[in-house]
């Protein structure tokens, strides 16, 4: 894509009314705008990466088994009404209609998917199964003021598995587990991403957060270095030492909480009648799993982990663009670089602007692509280009004809 197309503009000056990094960076850097606390708009290079983390989050809940479907934002009251949570959820959005009625804004779908399955359940045999969507939810936040991390409008994947039995779901939950580590590690959280113990299984002791490590984080975790797994402190007065090792030497962090799964056990189902014929032609309740995660927060997350004091450093795999492409007075040369690249399939942003080298500069780092190729009349007498590593600051001069080689 050629910067001078694109719409927006980066921005010099820190946006007044946001106190977290990962909301002024964005704001600043061209990926986001906000129309109020806790409700943004992506833009043309923020929603490149919110659609990257989606199609990894997507693959990954494929390979899994998982079907993919849309359900609704709005919900009828009475769905809310059968699980109780339309009088005690707090952050439940609830509107009228033309017909008189109230709806709800889904913060969450279990009571939309559990009417919906028992439609399509009724003996052993319709089981298991598990279903996910990724869709915007809306919570009534009363802090929504961390930019993307806690937004009243956001994206979430949830996934939502069924089960005749207890020792179905528990095989099926520690393969979603494998699932999100993998999804962590493609989105460049891995290293800071570990699995935390949280209180709130309505089915289990415990139910399962990964939590990724940052000073900006509004939760704290007691990690364990031998396990690579934490406790929320929220449950640390009943789990003191580590559930694995019984180390009890633990680390104290402050940490993001970018999932959460959890055993429900008939919590939902029962609700809704979900019950299907066992073997023996009894009616048995269905035994469910859920497991979230927080798309656009895995965003912020990357923003307040992986950034520099220039700026954002993506990881390559959600980088709105691989390279970033800058001409310094070699416009036809640069010209002919953009095509290569294009035409190679490599994800290039070029700045042809009429900018100054400064500016262009601090552009490129701000917005944070994986690499900087510089085309400028100086690198082109010895008939080369720069790359520069933008996490490492590695720089190397590359002959002209081996560039899309080497970026490939
Ligand atoms: P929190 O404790 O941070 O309020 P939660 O436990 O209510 O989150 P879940 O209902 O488990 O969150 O939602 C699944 C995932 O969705 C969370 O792990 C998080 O990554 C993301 N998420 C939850 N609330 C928000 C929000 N307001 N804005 C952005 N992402 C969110
Ligand atoms: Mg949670």
């Amino acid at each position: 894509m050629r910067q001078s197309d694109l719409f927006t503009k980066t921005i010099k000056e820190i946006p007044k009314d946001e106190q977290s990094f990962n909301a002024q960076t964005l704001i600043r850097a061209g990926f986001i705008d906000k129309l109020a606390s806790g409700i943004y708009s992506y833009l043309p290079l923020g929603l490149k990466v919110l659609n990257k983390i989606r199609n990894i989050v997507v693959s990954e809940m494929e390979d899994l088994g998982g079907q993919e479907i849309s359900m609704p934002s709005l919900a009828t009251k009475e769905n809310w009404l059968a699980t109780g949570r339309w009088d005690t959820m707090d952050v439940l959005f609830k509107l009228g209609a033309a017909d008189k009625k109230e709806y709800a804004l889904n913060p969450t779908h279990e009571e939309i998917i559990s009417p919906l399955a028992s439609k399509f359940i009724s003996s052993y045999k319709d089981l298991p199964f598990s279903v996910f969507q990724i869709q915007t939810k809306f919570r009534n936040e009363k802090r929504a003021k961390a930019g993307l991390m806690r937004g009243r409008e956001f994206l979430m994947k949830d996934l939502y598995s069924f089960h005749e039995n207890q020792v179905d779901l528990d095989a099926f939950y520690e393969r979603a587990i494998l699932s999100y580590e993998r999804i962590f590690d493609k989105v460049g959280l891995g290293d800071k991403t570990f699995l935390t113990y949280a209180s709130g299984g309505s089915f289990s002791k415990y139910s399962h957060e990964f939590q990724t490590e940052s000073e900006s984080g509004e939760d704290i975790v007691y990690y364990c270095p031998n396990c690579d797994i934490g406790i929320n402190k929220e449950i640390i007065d009943e789990q003191k030492n580590c559930p694995k090792c019984e180390n009890s030497d633990l680390e104290e962090k402050k940490s993001i909480e970018v999932a959460n799964i959890f055993k429900l056990g008939t919590k939902y189902s029962k609700p809704f009648n979900l019950v299907y014929k066992d073997r023996e032609g009894n009616d048995k309740t269905v035994i469910m799993g859920c497991y979230g995660i927080g798309i656009s927060r895995i965003m912020g997350s990357v923003v307040e982990v992986c950034h520099d004091d220039k700026g954002i450093i993506w990881p390559e795999n959600i980088a709105p663009f691989k390279v970033h492409l800058l001409s310094l007075s070699a416009d036809n040369e640069a010209e002919e670089i953009y095509k290569q690249l294009q035409e190679a399939g490599i994800e290039v942003l070029y700045d042809n602007r009429k900018a100054s080298p400064g500016e262009k500069f601090a552009d490129s780092d701000l917005i944070g692509c994986p690499y900087r190729l510089l085309v400028s009349s100086r690198s082109l007498k010895e008939g080369k280009a720069e790359l520069k590593h933008r996490k490492s600051g590695e720089v190397e001069m590359i002959d002209l004809g081996g560039i899309v080689n080497k970026l490939q």
